[in-house]
């Protein structure tokens, strides 16, 4: 029995390269300063799709909300053999937090028309809340598994999940349609094949090839760069290589919940931790070195 699939994908700022420029005077983060890259949680999420989708047939959709930059982590996902992919960009979305995230990325899943299974990465390496998968499964009132280490089977309309528990593992089943969130540990990334980065190493969303025409044209009047993109498209559209770029009217959202209007979290204070400690103190696992631990944690008010 095939399964249709959607993986969210969201490209971050490369965290784990962190420079002098990487954060603003402000405190917030430089993301122009840090290279771009596609969540390693969801290549993971990806690859779990990706080998449901060779065992029993069906798509894999990839869906990342971002800016027009973010089409890369789509095409990354074609590249691995995704069968659509699809941006969500609309400046009205700029400063979404968690909460209308997860709305604007529930709405895209039910403007495609659902899924079997919805698979998203558990965390993401910038926002790091690994709040957006089990919202999204809230609103779109479907049961979640969070925590994938393998996917033990799918039978008929139900799923079996070896999940994580942090400190050891359990077998959950769920009916489908179910939204699950997988693990580094799940498996191992296919790399991109070669064959199909030939073929979509051109695939673009709208607003890439409306960038280029400007860049190509810079004379041309707004009508004639208008024109010069619509005839990119279509051409892309023939040759199936347009991404598809969707804005909030085409998933139907209420503009009340995305964005800044639809955020509730307030940043109440943004803290740089300068760590000035070299190497590592052990401490022995016995009551006395409890004791001495805890007494330096209240010595340097970390607790108490
Ligand atoms: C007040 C406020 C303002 C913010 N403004 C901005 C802003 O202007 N621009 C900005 O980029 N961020 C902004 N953020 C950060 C933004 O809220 C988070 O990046 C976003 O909600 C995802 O949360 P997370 O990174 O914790 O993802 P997690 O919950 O850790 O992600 C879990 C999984 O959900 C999926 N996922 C998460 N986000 C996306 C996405 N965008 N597309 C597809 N899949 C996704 C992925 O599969 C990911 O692995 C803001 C946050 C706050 C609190």
């Amino acid at each position: 029995m095939p399964y249709h699939s959607i993986v969210l994908v969201k490209q971050v700022p490369d965290t784990a390269n962190v420079t002098a420029e990487a954060m603003k005077s402000d405190g917030t983060v430089n993301r122009a300063a840090l290279p771009a890259i596609f969540n390693p949680e969801d290549l993971h999420a990806l690859e779990t799709a990706l080998e449901l989708r060779d065992r029993f047939g069906g798509t894999v959709t990839a869906v990342s909300m971002g800016p027009p930059k973010a089409a890369d982590v789509l095409r990354s996902c074609l590249y691995r053999g995704a069968n659509r992919a699809i941006l969500l960009t609309d400046r009205r979305a700029a400063a979404s937090d968690t909460l209308a995230t997860s709305y604007i990325l529930a709405q895209t899943v039910q403007a495609i028309g659902g899924a079997d299974l919805v698979f998203a990465g558990r965390q993401a390496i910038d926002g790091d809340t690994a709040q957006v998968g089990p919202q999204c499964a809230e609103k779109l009132g479907i049961p979640q598994i969070t925590y994938l280490e393998q996917l033990v089977d799918v039978r008929d309309r139900s799923v079996r999940v070896r999940r994580n528990t942090g400190s050891g593992w359990e077998i959950v089943e769920a009916p489908l349609p179910v939204l699950i969130t997988v693990m580094e540990t799940a498996n191992r990334p296919r790399p991109e094949g070669a064959r199909r980065v030939h073929r979509f190493k051109r695939a673009r969303v709208e607003a890439e090839v409306a960038a280029e025409v400007k860049l190509a044209l810079p004379d041309a009047t707004d009508d004639e760069q208008a024109a010069e993109t619509a005839r990119r498209v279509e051409a892309l559209r023939k040759q199936g290589l347009l991404i598809e770029q969707w804005d909030l009217d085409r998933i139907g959202a209420d503009l009340d919940r995305c964005g800044l209007s639809g955020s509730p979290t307030k940043v109440f204070r943004i803290q740089a931790i300068v760590l000035t400690k070299e190497g590592y103190t052990e401490i022995p696992p016995t009551e006395e070195g409890i004791r001495r631990l805890v007494h330096e944690l209240v010595l340097d008010h970390s607790i108490g």
